[in-house]
């Protein structure tokens, strides 16, 4: 199959086999290896095999892959490292903070008094919003499906 790839990748070279990595699973459409800076023991990432910079640039079927990968790696992780729980997210563009431009989820595994926090940190400053404002905004969101 036919999918897109970036020479200048690191994901993109280890999907290919030229960079090594601890992989924890992989089938036809993604593939998910341990990080190399871990937050934690056993902090995994799950990536579709297509060099998709970004949720809005990848197709449904990566996307469904991912997270179904996801899914059944999740409590996997946390079995296999004694984790209490798990922090679950993807940094979706430059401006949240993704290093790497090919679309990634990370599982890092939690365990209670780690002195983590919860994903609600990763935000700005929050915004004082009326009423109306939030009643505007959902609409607008649904406005662009
Ligand atoms: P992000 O900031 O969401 O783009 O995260 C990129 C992640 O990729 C970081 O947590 C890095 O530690 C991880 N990473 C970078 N290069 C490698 C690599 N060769 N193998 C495994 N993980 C990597």
């Amino acid at each position: 199959m036919n999918r897109p790839t970036d020479d200048d990748c690191i994901f993109c070279s280890i999907v290919a086999g030229d960079i090594p990595s601890h992989t924890v699973y992989e089938d036809d459409e993604v593939l998910a290896f341990l990080d190399v800076n871990p937050l934690a023991p056993g902090h995994t990432l799950v990536i579709p095999r297509g060099h998709y910079p970004t949720f809005g640039d990848a197709p449904n079927t990566s996307l469904s892959a991912v997270f179904d990968t996801i899914g059944a790696l999740t409590p996997a992780v946390e079995r296999a490292v004694a984790a209490d729980a798990s922090n679950v997210g993807f940094n979706n563009g430059p401006a949240s903070g993704q290093e790497v431009p090919h679309l990634h989820g990370h599982i890092i595994p939690r365990f209670e008094g780690d002195g983590g926090r919860p994903l609600h940190a990763v935000g700005g400053r929050p915004p004082d919003l009326a009423d109306d404002e939030f009643e505007e905004i959902a609409t607008s969101i649904a406005d662009e499906l």
